[in-house]
């Protein structure tokens, strides 16, 4: 069993050290927040006063945070992560943060001898609860070895995506599919509407035809069609449009600094931000279709 320190507490971060904790692990955590760390203590963990103190000795260290700056200052500021792990120290950062800032962190790591790896994941709260989420891992295939076991112990998935910074390069690609599919079935719905095209057989036809997709048939975006969808539920998250925002933006500024064409990613963007800037922020993406017409 290894001692972990675990820093980045949040809605993510504490089930799955809880789960490190359940595996057997000395968990020894970090938050800014003094309720996150009381909620660690309760579940066998360990307080630390800082993040130095958490990290001093770590043989593994697992953060998990809102994005680039705040990795990099956990990881890079002085009496932090790499002055304090353990010689040789596993570094896993499962945040979601830019292309970029995650190589930069990684090559950092690398020449103070610290083996790292990018493992976003996807999967949500649920996921993270219940250990089953996704992990996408960017690092060298030691680095990859040497993680594997505890990302099994966090998650049902684990799939190593090639060097450095891909975790998050596969990460910020996928939602941006994401993001433009939710907006395409929105819009097909909205056009349906205004053609009397009932929704529930264009969700008969196209979940069984070439526009099959999983916006359309796990997370349909208009009440009825999937039940279990947040249209149902007023479209309470889920997955909120705040996050997919972020996601997408994070796309956007790999798109810009590696000179890739998503002039479609670049829409989706632009029209999540809308919708959020009228304060839709905090509901499901899929209510985008109210944006589109089609609720
Ligand atoms: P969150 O805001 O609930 O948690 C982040 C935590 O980091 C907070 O508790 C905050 O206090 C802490 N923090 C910030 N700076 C710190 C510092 N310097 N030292 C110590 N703690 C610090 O966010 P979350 O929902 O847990 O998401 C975490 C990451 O996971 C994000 O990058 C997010 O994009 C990604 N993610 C979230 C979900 C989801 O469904 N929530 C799904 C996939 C990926």
């Amino acid at each position: 069993m290894s001692r972990i320190a675990f820093i980045g507490l949040g809605n993510m971060g504490l089930p799955m050290a809880r789960n490190l904790l359940k595996a057997g692990h000395t968990v020894v955590g970090f938050d800014l927040a003094p309720q996150s760390l009381a909620a660690l203590a309760e579940a066998g963990g360990v307080i630390a006063g800082s993040v130095g103190d958490a990290a001093s000795g770590a043989e593994v260290v697992v953060t998990m945070l809102p994005a680039g700056r705040h990795v990099r200052g956990v990881y890079e500021d002085a009496g932090n992560v790499f002055d304090t792990a353990a010689p040789a120290a596993l570094l896993i950062d499962s945040s979601t943060i830019d292309v970029d800032s995650a190589r930069a962190v990684a090559a950092a790591a690398a020449a103070r001898g610290f083996a790292m790896v990018d493992a976003p994941v996807s999967g949500g709260t649920g996921g993270a609860a219940a250990g089953t989420l996704t992990f996408m891992v960017g690092g060298s295939d030691e680095a990859m070895e040497r993680a594997r076991p505890y990302l099994s112990q966090m998650g049902k998935t684990v799939v190593h995506t090639g060097g450095p910074g891909t975790g998050q390069a596969a990460k910020i690609c996928n939602n941006m599919i994401l993001g433009i599919s939710m907006i395409a079935v929105s819009e097909a719905f909205a056009l349906a509407d205004k053609l009397g095209l009932d929704r529930q057989k264009l969700f008969d036809v196209s979940s069984t035809s070439s526009g099959q997709c999983w916006s359309l048939t796990t997370y349909c975006p208009v009440p009825g069609p999937v039940p279990t969808s947040p249209a149902n539920r007023d479209y309470a998250p889920g997955f909120a449009v705040d996050m997919m925002l972020k996601d997408l933006k994070l796309a956007q500024a790999a798109a810009a600094s590696s000179g890739a064409a998503t002039p479609l990613g670049a829409s989706a963007a632009a029209l999540y931000a809308l919708f959020a800037a009228a304060g839709n922020g905090h509901l499901d993406f899929s209510a985008i279709v109210k944006m589109l017409g089609g609720s």
